[in-house]
């Protein structure tokens, strides 16, 4: 019998991270994959799934938006008769979203030993709810594979040290496969360094009437088009607390992996929120301003790639105008997915 893993995925960047995992993964090992239905759009599930052909889920948990401990619960009632079922040697488990966290617990709760890819990082910021998940999840995983250096120094802060494994970034590798190409601006009507690209989802600013209103007065004040693709959340968000859009601000819906990795490849800077876009626009040598007071990603910033601007509209502007951030392009690394597949191997292997 070969090794058996069971694989929790449930939200955009936990998609494409695995869509690069689950097929070498699958080479030595059975592999069962859950999708919890936290994202459950289109445009933020099926389209990764179809566009990186992830393999389809063997189990759809369906547990769709809900408040932090209402989703986090459903995941875990639904999940523990899946454990159940598949009696997995090992469970892994990606990120810092409430799928990660029930799934860590689930696996904790039935005794099964876990993974934690993306393990380590810390903004030590407990107000963002991803930062307890990622506390909690890196507590409970008997595997913990690090991106950065700074993750296993940050794991070792907390007294963990054993299973801790540096294998580099999955995104990274990601982001080397994906190929940008600016044929890809073609629906959009912009050139090359002619425009700006942002994103907005984190829940403290999509939640803040003040913060996001900010975010939006400080990009209507950029000197070019900045294309925004909005997340579902933001986008209600932006509706309901009836919230202008500049002219120069043009909403999109969710895009497609290649064509926001081009979006990023080709703005002149990028400005966001996101851990996953903040790191890519880094990786391609593009200015990139972090729409958020503190980042798990802190070698970004102190590289000086990454300028943390918040809110706040002058700051916003000020910082990109002036060309604040440093950007550097960085060279490929080894290769992270064959550094998680071996350990899995050697850990739970047959
Ligand atoms: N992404 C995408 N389309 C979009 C926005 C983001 O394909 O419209 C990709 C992005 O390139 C990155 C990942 O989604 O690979 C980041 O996910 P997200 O921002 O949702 O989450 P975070 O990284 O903040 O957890």
């Amino acid at each position: 019998m070969r090794m058996r893993v069971l694989t929790v995925v449930g939200a955009r960047p936990q998609f494409i991270k695995a869509a690069l995992v689950s097929p070498r993964l699958r080479e030595v090992a059975q592999e069962v994959l859950v999708h919890t239905g936290q994202h459950y759009d289109y445009e933020l599930s099926e389209l990764f799934f179809a566009e990186l052909a992830l393999p389809q889920p063997d189990h759809l948990l369906g547990v769709g938006s809900a408040p932090a401990s209402v989703q986090t619960a459903a995941i875990l009632e639904r999940l523990h008769p899946v454990l159940v079922q598949e009696r997995p040697d090992a469970v892994v488990v990606y990120g810092d979203t409430n799928s990660t966290l029930a799934g860590a617990l689930a696996a904790a709760q039935a005794n099964i030993p876990l993974a934690h890819v993306e393990a380590g990082l810390r903004s030590y910021d407990r107000t963002m709810p991803e930062e307890i998940n990622r506390v909690l999840t890196d507590h409970l995983a008997q595997a913990l594979y690090c991106p950065t250096a700074a993750a296993v120094e940050n794991l070792r802060r907390e007294g963990i040290v054993e299973g801790v494994v540096l294998t580099g970034d999955v995104m990274e590798a990601a982001l080397a496969r994906a190929h940008p190409s600016p044929d890809l601006l073609q629906p959009y009507a912009v050139e090359p360094g002619g425009y700006f690209l942002a994103t907005v989802h984190r829940q403290a600013n999509a939640d803040s009437p003040e913060r996001l209103r900010g975010i939006l007065a400080g990009l209507g004040r950029l000197s070019a088009p900045v294309l925004l693709p909005l997340h579902p959340r933001t986008r209600e968000r932006i509706a309901r607390f009836g919230l202008d859009v500049p002219a120069n601000i043009r909403l999109l819906p969710p895009q497609g992996y290649r064509a926001m990795i081009s979006l990023e490849r080709y703005a002149r800077a990028v400005l966001t929120d996101s851990g996953g876009v903040q790191r890519e626009a880094a990786w391609l040598g593009v200015p990139v301003y972090v729409l958020r007071q503190r980042t798990e990603w802190t070698e970004l910033v102190e590289s000086g790639q990454a300028v943390l601007v918040g809110t706040d509209p002058e700051r916003i502007v000020t910082a990109v105008e002036e060309g604040w951030a440093r950007p550097q392009a960085t060279a490929g690394r080894p290769d992270p997915v064959e550094a998680i597949v071996a350990d899995l191997g050697a850990r739970w292997g047959k």
